[in-house]
């Protein structure tokens, strides 16, 4: 068994914390009386979820998280947080099928087959399905939230952008009193099938719209100065 570790965890601003998971990404919230987090792993990125909240929230409770897109590994540990505290979940309406698992918007083993043999396919695979990508992360309790009107979590203020392509419902964060972006999936500046670094969208397979994916790729790269990328380390 291998253990796992994060690769960095970095004051983007006050108060907002970016983790590049082992094979996925999450952002950290802290307000003065609680955390919420975006984004949130694969099912055994639990721990390392807990871990960097207990290093940057400090004993604060989460109270939120709030999701980019239904994916394994950036709602995988949600039901193990959940198991720990009362938590609003968050996403936007066109994502929450997904997420509740009622439909799947997600590669799948027809499309990673015949596609084994390209560049990092197979290693990301191998690390998917060993990280808990084929457990069922199913959330059913999420609520909806409103595209373009701020939101106040621990503290910040957020604004869901709307970025579908990726999935159908695939919503950014921007944070304008800091000024970033959390882009999720939709922007990312690395990933292990990606030969090259910085701003790119995922290999073709990943994505629902690969069209529209383009056309929100190219939208966020207007919206803030910094980006924490759903893969890849953080650009400004
Ligand atoms: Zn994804």
């Amino acid at each position: 068994m291998t253990s796992r570790s994060i690769r960095s965890l970095t004051r983007a601003a006050p108060g907002v914390h970016f983790v590049e998971g082992p094979l996925s990404n999450w952002t950290i919230l802290v307000g003065e009386d609680s955390a919420t987090l975006i984004d949130a792993g694969y099912p055994k990125d639990l721990e390392l979820v807990l871990g960097t909240l207990d290093q940057v929230a400090e004993g604060r409770p989460l109270k939120a998280v709030l999701i980019t897109h239904g994916h394994s590994d950036h709602i995988g540990s949600i039901r193990g947080l959940q198991a720990r505290w009362s938590l609003r979940v968050l996403a936007a309406a066109a994502e929450i099928p997904n997420i509740r698992r009622e439909v799947l918007h997600q590669v799948d083993f027809r499309q990673v087959l015949p596609r084994l043999g390209r560049y990092g396919v197979a290693g990301w695979a191998v690390g998917a399905v060993a990280a808990g990508g084929l457990k069922d992360v199913a959330v059913a309790d999420v609520e909806a939230i409103t595209e373009g009107r701020p939101l106040v979590v621990s503290g910040h203020t957020v604004i869901a952008v709307p970025s579908a392509g990726h999935t159908p419902g695939h919503t950014a964060y921007h944070l304008p009193e800091a000024n970033l972006l959390v882009t999720g999936d939709a922007l990312v500046t690395g990933h292990p099938t990606s030969r090259t670094s910085g701003v790119q969208l995922l290999p073709a397979m990943f994505n629902t719209d690969r069209d529209l994916a383009r056309d929100s790729l190219e939208r966020l790269l207007y919206t803030g100065d910094l980006i924490l990328p759903g893969h890849g380390p953080l650009l400004r």
